[in-house]
């Protein structure tokens, strides 16, 4: 199919895209116990905070400053880590409470625990970077440390120093010390499309585009499925040894579809820019709705999985000046995208899609992913709309 693009004009900047680069510290052995001092005192600060806030039943980041800023301050944290610490608190209860209907403290039944090793985030008034010198100094309950040492690759290095805003998380993992630090990414002008491929996101196919590229989930699916049927028979033997077993698969699992992901953004991309085209995207805020699964830890996987593959495509057309746009997913599984007419009936299975109206068959998939890539053609113009006027 070729898309001809008569005048292309150039349009304003991207939104916000956000990615992160991981570096591994160096310390040396009394760095390293500044490291682990801070972390371990930042935690029991965490939990200090958690059961406060679970006494006076206030989560939010402000009211909760309030009555518990001098508790920390007692405990020997300075202004800045108290108040991301407090900080921290608040948004885990975010998260939980844009999980679940029910009231917090119902849901919940106990305030939220933060491991002694749990990640602690960083700004830049308490770290900072010496990136041609690969060295970092930040502030620990020693004293400000400085000249822990970090590796990274140039490219790593380059990134970091063009895009790097605002906090970094320290966190320590499996015996390692890494720093995993936000960046915006870089301002691209954008092309204006006059068409979109289109997105659909699923279990068996993990993405699928309008123009009929499935990227399978087969592969994953099995390994998901290995590791779980693992998880419960290890489960059982709570032994040292199979919770180290347990740790490594899922973190394979986790680098596996880390992995599947980059490939597939790159690929979705890489086609919208040489076609010219602009790429839609179902918005994820709904997708717990969306994928039906009876299990909710599945559901928190694959929407986690999914969150990735759109930030990584997100980032990716960002660079490549490719425009993005989401849109509302709703019905994109059982509307027509030959004639448009909507009805459960369409979708008799997984894979089928059969318009009861018009007789339009197609993989299910490819169906959802044109009625996205037509609402991207709408929500494009909607976008640009303030521009034009
Ligand atoms: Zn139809």
């Amino acid at each position: 199919m070729a898309f001809g693009l008569p005048a292309c004009s150039i349009l304003g900047k991207l939104h916000d895209v956000k990615f992160v680069v991981q570096v591994r510290l160096f310390p040396t052995p009394a760095q390293e116990a500044a490291l682990a001092d801070t972390l371990r005192l930042c935690n029991e600060a965490a939990n200090v905070v958690s059961r406060i806030a679970w006494e006076i039943n206030t989560f939010r980041n402000y009211d909760l400053r309030r009555h518990t800023y001098s508790a920390l301050k007692e405990m020997g944290l300075s202004a800045q880590p108290a108040q991301h610490v407090i900080k921290k608190v608040a948004d885990a209860y975010t998260t939980v409470r844009a999980q679940v209907k029910a009231k917090l403290r119902e849901a919940l039944m106990r305030p939220i625990g933060f491991r002694c090793d749990a990640a602690q985030p960083f700004d830049d008034r308490c770290l900072s970077w010496q990136i041609p010198a690969r060295t970092v100094s930040l502030w620990t309950t020693h004293g400000r440390t400085k000249g822990i040492r970090f590796g990274c690759s140039d490219e790593q290095a380059r990134l970091l120093a063009a895009y790097r805003r605002g906090e970094s998380d320290l966190v320590h993992r499996d015996g390692l010390w890494l720093l995993i630090a936000t960046c915006d990414a870089p301002d691209t002008d954008v092309t204006d499309p006059d068409a979109f491929i289109g997105v659909d996101l699923g279990i068996a196919n993990i993405a699928t585009t309008s123009d009929g590229v499935k990227h399978a989930g087969k592969a994953l699916n099995a390994v998901r499925h290995r590791n779980r049927q693992l998880r419960r028979k290890l489960q059982a033997k709570r032994t040292k040894s199979a919770k180290r077993l347990l740790k490594r698969r899922r973190r394979a699992e986790a680098r596996f579809a880390r992995d599947i992901n980059h490939r597939i953004s790159k690929s979705i991309v890489t086609e919208a820019a040489r076609t010219g085209r602009g790429i839609a995207l179902e918005d994820l805020s709904g997708i717990r709705e969306r994928v039906r699964l009876r299990k909710p830890q599945r559901v928190t996987l694959h929407s986690w999985s999914f969150h990735q593959l759109g930030s990584f495509i997100a980032y990716k057309a960002a660079r490549a000046g490719v425009a993005l746009v989401r849109v509302d997913p709703a019905y994109t599984s059982q509307e027509c995208s030959a004639c448009g007419h909507v009805d459960k009936r369409n979708r008799p299975d997984q894979e089928t899609f059969v318009c009861m109206s018009c007789g339009f068959a197609e993989h299910a998939d490819v169906n959802a992913a044109r009625n996205i890539a037509m609402r991207g053609v709408a929500g494009w113009a909607a976008v640009m709309q303030p521009n034009a006027a």
